[in-house]
């Protein structure tokens, strides 16, 4: 099976991130996982309790 990967930007470092669908993102020099919100699309660490663009709870 082929795995698809996405490239994203880590908002920390900015980094490209490249990862596999379906899982979180991890960024190798800050050493985090990124997660999406679900709301704006936005990125932040994982542990981050609101999203930093929307406010919005991250779960
Ligand atoms: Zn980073
Ligand atoms: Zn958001």
């Amino acid at each position: 099976m082929e795995e698809k990967k996405t490239v994203c930007k880590c908002p920390y470092c900015d980094a490209d991130i490249e990862f596999i669908e379906d899982m979180s993102p991890f960024c190798q020099p800050c050493s985090i996982t990124i997660i999406t919100c679900e709301s704006c699309g936005g990125k932040a660490r994982e542990g981050t309790e609101n999203c930093p663009e929307c406010g919005k709870p991250l779960k």
